[in-house]
């Protein structure tokens, strides 16, 4: 078996940490790869180090000087080295580092430097070869992502090397210049290596114990999702769940490579599956309840709309030529709604409206801010009735108004429309009704 193991920024944040780590690695030989982000917060209200590169560069980049700066970038990975007891001195790097910064090497080249130094010890502390990212996570000339020729460099570098550290969050354009992903971007990493070497599992290592059924901070303690699907953890992320980058999943998905979110601090909990599809059932008839405030809908009425040929298309096209994307466009016999976000909407608006007014001539066209949207999520619900139902008859005992309701055709999931003040009881409703009653 091989398996990709990645470590977030807090699970290397000290050399305390770095031991879990070490331990967790040495525990399973399969765990053969190793993708470290750059080490993060140590305690709440603490700095990452990639925003302290970030906030170094700024500096740099207004000719002002940047020893002390760098000086304490160096101090966070002289703790973590002295603390291993490793022989190991990263003086060459921070000259090397800071006379780029000086000579303006660009902000992807400063914030990749998190990982490739985090590599290097990490690569020094397990005794694994290091890798840089530089030579095997290629990007185009625009800077575009290139799987292909990436999996082909890194499969064969991986070829001749058994046990290897590989950093994240960054690789190179063809002149050589550094390119790194958008921020979380290491999780990406460990998935393009984990699709290079054919692995059998990806493990991705964070501060929890897997992906909650909901967000925390509306339900305390909420229960974790044993097993969830790509296309299901595709709704809730993109519904605001956070905890893996949404862009980590395509290569590893191309190749049915399950990952497991996995706890540092915790590594006899079982942690979330996420696989292709699966025959086990969820708990709780839903997945997951992921949501978003901010949205506006713009509500068009017209007379036989229906029997115009056209209509959607058009309305639809008015906002294509304002560069707005749509999230949801429910419609009636005489009415058609767009939901689009709010922020991206406001300073648009006046040319959507008198733009759809030419296009289609509206009977009515009003407009409806401050809404949010709520995903509910679940395989499960294809084989189960009624769950549209204990929706909203959870929703209408917490008296909450539902504003649109929308389930798409694969039955994975139900979209609902509320206030923006309603988003944070209306999650514990629904919650309440599918898990709580069922702990
Ligand atoms: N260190 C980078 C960040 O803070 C990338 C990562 O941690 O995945 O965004």
């Amino acid at each position: 078996m091989k398996k990709v193991v990645k470590f977030g920024g807090s699970s290397l944040a000290s050399a305390e940490q770095f031991r879990k780590v070490g331990e967790i690695i040495h525990a399973d030989r399969d765990r053969r790869y190793v993708v470290p982000s750059a080490p993060g917060k140590r305690f709440s209200g603490d700095t990452k180090v990639t925003d302290m590169l970030y906030d170094c560069y700024n500096t740099a980049s207004a000719s002002s000087d940047i020893s002390a700066k760098i000086n304490a970038i160096h101090a966070r990975y002289q703790e973590i080295i002295d603390g291993l007891g490793l022989e190991l001195s990263l003086d060459d790097e921070f000259q090397e580092i800071k006379a780029a910064f000086e000579n303006q090497a660009g902000s992807d080249y400063a914030a990749s430097r998190g990982e490739y130094l985090n590599g290097i010890v990490m690569a020094a502390y397990l005794g694994y070869e290091f890798v840089d990212a530089a030579e095997v996570i290629c990007f185009d000339e625009d800077g575009v992502f290139d799987d292909e020729k990436t999996n082909v460099v890194l499969s064969a570098r991986l070829a001749g090397s058994d046990n290897a550290v590989i950093p994240g969050f960054y690789g190179a354009m063809p002149d050589g210049s550094i390119k790194t992903f958008s921020r979380g971007g290491s999780d990406i990493t460990g998935s393009i290596v984990a699709r290079a070497i054919n692995a059998d599992l990806y493990e991705n290592w964070t501060d929890v114990s897997g992906f909650l059924v909901t967000d925390p901070h509306i339900v305390k303690d909420p229960a974790t999702i044993e097993t969830i699907t790509y296309r299901e953890l595709r709704e809730l992320s993109y519904m605001g769940a956070t905890v893996l980058h949404a862009d980590a999943i395509f290569p590893v998905r191309q190749e049915g490579i399950p990952i497991n979110i996995k706890n540092t601090n915790r590594p006899q909990d079982p942690g979330t599956l996420i696989v292709e599809s699966t025959c086990r059932q969820p708990k709780f008839t839903i997945t997951g309840i992921a949501g978003k405030k901010g949205f506006c809908a713009v509500n068009i009425e017209k007379d036989m709309m229906n029997s115009e040929i056209g209509f959607g298309r058009k309305v639809l096209q008015v906002f294509e030529e304002n560069g707005i994307s749509f999230e949801h466009v429910p419609s009636g016999i005489d009415t058609f709604t767009v939901l689009v976000h709010q922020s991206e909407f406001m300073e648009k608006e006046q040319s959507v409206i008198s733009g759809i007014h030419r296009a289609v001539h509206p009977d009515m066209l009003d407009l409806e801010s401050d809404l949010a949207l709520i995903a509910v999520v679940g395989r499960g619900m294809r084989a189960t009735r009624g769950t549209a139902g204990r929706i909203f008859a959870a929703l209408s005992h917490a008296n909450i108004n539902v504003k649109m309701i929308d389930q798409g055709s694969s039955e994975l999931n139900i979209i609902i429309g509320v206030r923006n003040e309603d988003f944070e009881n209306a999650v514990k409703a629904i919650y309440d009704i599918f898990v709580l009653t069922h702990l």
